[in-house]
């Protein structure tokens, strides 16, 4: 048997990072920069207002109070997007809104609030340093100022600084393609009805949920049925339009009915072992196809497939982005009841973080295809190999599934 931590590492070994793409923001999202970004023009390009108020000469204004305030004609206004020449002729204002260019001989803003509002003249009842409500030009960053690495993950912040730059695209690794697909003479499509003998597939859905949580794009295949030449077409056919390809079901030890683990054995590009862990312990990794495509075959009971899927494949596509960030964040939390765990075996108990993020119930229903529990858990409660028991008080370290 292999551990979890030597197939980990055996999966990550194989897998070859995408290869970076100029991709328009919008495809960028959820991918990983490639290259290093500097600011090509300032950040403001201009000197601006932060706030709608009236643009001044802090000197011209140095004497107001609210009880003797200082009033200003009022020569102009400047809106955002206004792209004439305003200078400022001292001893009078113009109104200016937030964003608009600060017009020259003016060096501070006076926030509306501080004034009568007035239009023609205006009383201001505060005095302001110069620089006040300014922006400057660069004050974000000054042009050649590096802002983001390559290796970066593109988010909502990253993205929008991006285009705060004028970057329309940029060279980044995409969020990998992940096509999903179950096997079982067993299964139906939800919505459809079922017979004595069968049931509603679920992994499918439940996988293809799991690789968009973690950042991929997935696409999920009617379930096959156990026929090995049907499996074998429909993985060849996915291998050619997806960077990971997930099964699941059918790689067990039950002979001819693993059509998976008989599919693919042939080909002699995809390892079939057990791992020592529980749920999850029969697993197939191994690459597909001519463009070497890798497949991870997954155990078919439900919470198996589940927590092999955050255990192996969730890494995986980060190394298909090239990074190893991403992670599940992991804590240390107090059990609040004892547990048992197989000897030899890392496992991993469906349970329940506080709120607070101290304490860990671990639920009832603990067997690889109880979905319920499973939809109730908010966290994995790892119990180390060496460990069978486990009681209330106990620290254990949990895996964190909502992120
Ligand atoms: P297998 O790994 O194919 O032997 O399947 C193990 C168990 O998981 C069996 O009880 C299957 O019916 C069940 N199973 C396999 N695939 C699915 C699926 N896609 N949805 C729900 N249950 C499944
Ligand atoms: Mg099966």
């Amino acid at each position: 048997m292999d551990s979890v931590d030597d197939y980990l590492a055996a999966i990550l070994a194989a897998i070859r990072p995408l290869m970076p793409r100029e991709l328009s923001l919008d495809d960028a999202d959820g991918g990983v920069l490639a290259e290093d970004i500097a600011a090509q023009w300032p950040l403001p390009p201009f000197d601006n207002s932060a706030m709608d108020g009236y643009a001044v000469r802090a000197s011209d204004i140095a004497a107001a109070t609210a009880d003797a305030p200082v009033t200003l004609p009022v020569t102009g206004e400047v809106a955002a997007g206004d792209t004439r020449e305003h200078q400022l002729v001292p001893g009078s204002c113009l109104r200016i809104m937030t964003g608009a260019p600060l017009p020259g001989g003016a060096d501070a803003v006076v926030p509306v609030e501080l004034t009568d509002g007035g239009t023609a003249r205006v009383a201001i009842s505060q005095a302001v340093a110069a620089g006040a409500s300014v922006r400057r030009a660069g004050g974000d960053a000054a042009a050649g100022d590096a802002l983001l690495a390559a290796g970066s993950r593109l988010g909502p912040a990253p993205l929008g600084l991006l285009a705060a730059a004028g970057r329309a695209s940029v060279l980044a690794r995409p969020r990998p393609r992940v096509a999903v697909f179950s096997t079982g003479n067993e299964l139906a499509a939800p919505g459809t009805p079922i017979t004595r003998g069968r049931i509603w597939e679920s992994n499918s859905f439940m996988l293809a949920s799991a690789a968009r949580q973690a950042g991929a794009d997935a696409y999920r295949q009617p379930s096959v049925p156990d026929a090995a030449d049907q499996v074998l077409a429909v993985i060849e056919d996915a291998a050619g339009r997806a960077d990971l390809l997930v099964t699941s079901g059918g790689v067990s030890m039950g002979g001819e009915h693993d059509v998976v683990k008989a599919a693919l054995q042939t080909l002699g590009t995809v390892r079939f072992r057990k791992v020592a862990m529980q749920p999850g312990m029969p697993q197939g990794f191994g690459v597909i196809g001519a463009a070497s495509t890798p497949i991870l075959t997954l155990p078919g009971n439900p919470v198996s497939a589940f927590v092999s899927f955050q255990l192996f494949a969730r890494p995986a596509l980060r190394a298909l982005q090239g990074t190893t960030d991403g992670h599940q964040r992991t804590a240390r939390a107090v059990l609040t009841a004892p547990l048992r765990s197989p000897p030899e075996k890392r496992s991993f108990l469906r349970g329940v973080l506080a709120d607070d993020g101290t304490e860990i119930t671990p639920l009832s229903g603990q067997a690889s295809h109880q979905l319920a529990a499973l939809a109730r858990a908010n966290a994995l409660i790892v119990v180390p190999e060496q460990v069978i028991s486990m009681q209330a008080g106990d620290v254990a370290e949990v895996i964190c599934l909502d992120d």
